[in-house]
C-alpha cells in the first residue's frame, strides 16, 4: 500500500436500512444506521488498507454530522478538509430493501449540508498535496457544490495530482436523466482514471450492450485507465495499449453495498506511489486482482464501512 495522499471529495451520509426486506422503513420491525456515501467509503477503504487518505466535503452541524466526522477520524482519515454547515442538516437516505433484492432510496437533501459546500470553503492546501484526487458525480447536481467540485478538481490537477472519477450515478437525485448525462460528460475529459459499472455504461452510452466497443466509446484522449466493474463477474480494463478482464473471487455475498468503492480504494492505494503500473499490463492485472478481492470481501458483510477489508484480509483471500 502506497504512502502518497489520496484525497476523496464529495458526500457523506447515513443510510437508514430496515432489518427485513419487502417492507418500507415505516413498516419494518427495526432499522440499522449505516454511514456511507461513495467518496467517504473510498477514503475509509484506503485507510483500512493502510493508505493515507483525506475526505473533503461538508456535513451538517448536527449530531449526524459529528458522528460521521468521528467515523472518518476513527478510521484514520485526515479531517482537515471537512467543514460544517450551521443551517442545513447532514444528508440522510431512507432505504427500502425490495423483495427482489434491489434497494430503493428516499433522500433528505433539501438541501443537505453536502450540497452547500462553497468553493471558498475548500482547503486548497490539502487538495494541492494530493497525489490522487478522487470524486463522484453527486456534487455536480446543484450549486454551490458544483462550483466547489470543479474548483477542487482544477486545483488538484494543477498541482499534479492524478484525477480519479467514479460517476456513481444515483439517478433519483438528479432533476432529469439528460441533466445527469450532461453534467457527467462536462467533466469527463478531466479524469485520468474512470471507473463505471455496467449500469452506468448503459446509461451514459444510451446502449443496452455491455461490450468492449461500447466501453471504448467512453474513451477520451487524456485517459490513462478505464475500468468497467461487473459485480460477481469481476472487472474489465482498458488503456491506450492493452485491454482485458480480471476474474472475480467467489465469496458468500450478503450485501453488495460499497463493493465498487472498496474496489476503487484498493486500486488507488496500489498506484499512488508508482503510476508507471498503468502502463504495465502484468502489474496492473495483479493490482486489479487485489481490487477484485477487496470488492468481493466487501460483499460478505452487511453495510459498506464495516465490510471494508484490511490488507491482511485481502492477502488471505488471494492466497486461499
Ligand atoms: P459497483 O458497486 O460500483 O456497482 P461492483 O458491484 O461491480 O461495483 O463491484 C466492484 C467489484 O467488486 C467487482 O468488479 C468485483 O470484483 C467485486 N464484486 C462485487 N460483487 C461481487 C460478488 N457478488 N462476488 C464477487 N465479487 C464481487
Amino acid at each position: 500500500t502506497g504512502s502518497g495522499l489520496i484525497v476523496s471529495f464529495g458526500e457523506m451520509l447515513i443510510d437508514f436500512v430496515p432489518t427485513v426486506s419487502g417492507v418500507s422503513l415505516a413498516d419494518a420491525p427495526g432499522f440499522l444506521k449505516a454511514p456511507g456515501g461513495a467518496p467517504a467509503n473510498v477514503a475509509i477503504a484506503v485507510s483500512r488498507l493502510g493508505g493515507h487518505s483525506a475526505f473533503v466535503g461538508k456535513l451538517g452541524e448536527d449530531e449526524f454530522g459529528h458522528m460521521l466526522a468521528n467515523i472518518l477520524r476513527e478510521h484514520g482519515v485526515n479531517d482537515e478538509g471537512i467543514c460544517f454547515d450551521k443551517g442545513a442538516r447532514t444528508a440522510l437516505a431512507f432505504v427500502t430493501l425490495r423483495s427482489d433484492g434491489e434497494r430503493e432510496f428516499m433522500f433528505y437533501r433539501n438541501p443537505s449540508a453536502d450540497m452547500l459546500l462553497k468553493a471558498d470553503e475548500l482547503n486548497i492546501k490539502l487538495i494541492k498535496s494530493a497525489k490522487i484526487f478522487h470524486y463522484g458525480s453527486i456534487s455536480l447536481i446543484v450549486e454551490p457544490c458544483r462550483s466547489a467540485h470543479i474548483k477542487a478538481m482544477e486545483e488538484a490537477k494543477k498541482a499534479g495530482a492524478l484525477l480519479s472519477y467514479d460517476p456513481n450515478l444515483r439517478l433519483p437525485l438528479w432533476p432529469s436523466a439528460d441533466e445527469a448525462r450532461e453534467q457527467i460528460k462536462s467533466i469527463w475529459d478531466k479524469a485520468d482514471i474512470i471507473k463505471v459499472s455496467d449500469d452506468e455504461l448503459k446509461f451514459l452510452t444510451k446502449s443496452e450492450k455491455v461490450d468492449d466497443e461500447t466501453a471504448m466509446s467512453l474513451w477520451h484522449d487524456g485517459l490513462k485507465l478505464l475500468l468497467l466493474t461487473l459485480g460477481e463477474h469481476g472487472c474489465k480494463y482498458y488503456t491506450k495499449n492493452f485491454r482485458g478482464s480480471v476474474d472475480p473471487f467467489k465469496v458468500k455475498t450478503v450485501d453488495t453495498t460499497g463493493a465498487g468503492d472498496s474496489f476503487v480504494g484498493a486500486l488507488l492505494c496500489k498506484i499512488v506511489d508508482d503510476q508507471s503500473v498503468l502502463e504495465d499490463e502484468k502489474r496492473l492485472r495483479e493490482i486489479l486482482r487485489f481490487a477484485n478481492a477487496c470488492g468481493a470481501i466487501t460483499t460478505t458483510k452487511k453495510g459498506a464501512i464495516p465490510a471494508l477489508p484490511s490488507e491482511a484480509d485481502v492477502e488471505a483471500l488471494i492466497k486461499a
